[in-house]
């Protein structure tokens, strides 16, 4: 089977570090996640990961309740630090070494996005970790976790969520619903498969980035994707059912 990728990004909605609270940061969660960061980071493989702000503030959502939509993005990047800075003292409490790179900057706490800096960090095997989304509003972190991955050169995007790949139907209503192996950039986009938002979408068919969804809840499936197991949906390839 052996390993299938040398630089990878992995990209952690806010919800995923929220484990089952309804609210902010389940830090035994964050370890969990932490712990299996760092078993691929002894396989050698180069990690970078772009975390969400979903657990904390949504700018949509506040703006539907009133707020200027660009004052709740701005708040909603700002949540994704506080993510991004429990994830590294996670990371680093297990002698991980890591670095927080924000695309807003913070100088006093982490590093201000350096695209070349980044590289450089991957190359020495620390683990940059994405902070601020893509700095601008309007956006979501899976669209920034898209143009990182293109900057950075990551040969896949891992999308973490909580289920496990992607369905023909909603497999809740639909019994017989059944999960695509690998699936076509355009398929996705057309049908609305809501993986990622389109604009992340269409970024990764420009840059010919292929994106795995895959269930975290899993223990040990970071490794597994990482390693080239067949686990989740592949889009980027032909539409395959299995
Ligand atoms: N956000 C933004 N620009 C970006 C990335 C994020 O304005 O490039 C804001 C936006 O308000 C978003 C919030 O940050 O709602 C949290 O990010 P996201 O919803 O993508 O987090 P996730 O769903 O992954 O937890």
């Amino acid at each position: 089977m052996g390993r299938n990728y040398r630089r990878v990004l992995l990209k952690l909605s806010g919800e995923a570090l929220m484990g089952n609270m309804g609210y902010g940061i389940d830090p035994e969660v964050v370890k969990e996640i932490a712990q299996e960061v760092a078993e691929v980071v002894a396989t050698g493989v180069e990690i970078a990961i772009v975390v969400g702000g979903g657990n904390i503030f949504r700018g949509v959502k506040a703006a539907s309740a009133g707020m200027d939509r660009a004052n709740a993005d701005y708040i909603g990047m700002i949540a994704t630090v506080m993510n991004a800075m429990t994830l590294q003292d996670s990371l680093e409490q297990i002698n991980i070494e890591t670095r927080v790179q924000t695309a807003i900057a913070m100088q006093e706490l982490a590093e201000p996005y350096i695209r070349r800096k980044a590289i450089r960090h991957l190359e020495k095997g620390r683990v940059v970790i994405f902070g601020a989304g893509s700095g601008n509003p309007f956006f979501t972190t899976d669209t920034a976790a898209a143009l990182r991955a293109a900057e950075i050169e990551a040969e896949v995007i891992f999308k973490a969520t909580k289920v496990d790949g992607i369905y023909d139907a909603d497999p809740m209503e639909v019994p017989d619903a059944r999960r695509y192996n690998t699936l076509t950039y355009n398929h996705v986009l057309a049908k609305d498969l809501r993986v990622m938002d389109s604009t992340a979408i269409a970024l990764c068919k420009e840059n010919n980035i292929p994106i795995l969804v895959f269930d975290l809840t899993v223990r040990g499936n970071i490794k597994r994707a990482v390693m080239g197991e067949s686990i989740g949906t592949l889009v980027g390839g032909s539409c395959e059912i299995s």
